[in-house]
């Protein structure tokens, strides 16, 4: 068996935000589909150690905001690798309470939907939420995000808890290292990753998200400068060997 047959499938992504009483909570999340269209009905996959399946599973209503391509790591990051249990993450974000009540992110939104769950599925580590959109606007013009130019193109990573974590071996997760032909790779172009949420620095690349230009060695990164996907400082990063 070949899993790496599951990173053909093909994804979106998505802020999903819920409530209890009156806290908000929202995730980040690529498995949001529509399962019928009259009455318009949609599911998305939980992991059940997530605040924002107990908020969904309280309220019964959930927030899907389907993410622009221009959406930056750090945006997706922030709602992606960390807890509502020790951050407030709406905290500095642009969002407004729908009509469900459930938080709806506006920042790098393309359009949004609200959804009042009708049933949910037991899937051992995650739920699934299927419900009817009670309400749906587009908010701007623009290209989706999909999860393949998440991977590709913004070289994002997928925390333990998503549904479609695949774990992955390090000559897998890691982008090719070029060959220098039996000379030591000169260190400042040494490629260094998050210990957090897995994010390579490669200085090929630089850091477009935080203005860092390609042909930066780590080292050269500024102190303050902070992973872009989870918000981590340089001194959780490791070489990568
Ligand atoms: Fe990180």
């Amino acid at each position: 068996m070949n899993l790496k047959a599951l990173h053909d499938l093909t994804y979106g992504m998505y802020i999903i935000g819920s409530r209890k009483s009156n806290s908000l909570n929202a995730q980040t999340a690529n498995t949001v589909i529509q399962v019928c269209s009259d009455p318009v009905v949609v599911s998305v996959c939980i992991n059940k150690g997530n605040l924002t399946h107990e908020f969904i599973k309280d309220s019964g209503v959930f927030s899907v905001s389907i993410l622009s391509r221009d959406a930056p790591l750090s945006h997706i990051g922030a709602f992606g690798f960390r807890s509502g249990r020790d951050v407030d993450k709406l905290k500095g974000v642009n969002y407004r309470v729908g009509e469900t009540g459930a938080p709806i992110v506006l920042d790098y939104a393309l359009s949004y939907l609200e959804v009042k769950v009708a049933k949910d599925m037991d899937l051992l580590t995650h739920t699934t939420f299927v419900g009817e959109v009670v309400a749906a606007e587009v908010l701007r013009a623009g290209e989706p995000l999909t999860y393949a130019y998440y991977h590709a193109i913004k070289r994002g990573t997928t925390p333990t808890t998503a549904p479609s974590y695949v774990k992955e071996t390090q000559a897998e997760g890691v982008p090719a290292v070029v060959e220098t032909k039996g000379e030591e790779r000169p260190a400042r172009m040494d490629k260094y990753r998050c210990i957090v949420c897995g994010y390579v620095y490669d200085p090929k690349e630089g850091d477009p998200d935080s203005n860092i230009p390609p042909g930066v060695p780590f080292e050269s990164l500024p102190d303050n400068w902070v992973c872009p996907v989870c918000g981590a400082t340089k001194v959780d990063f490791e070489k990568v060997e």
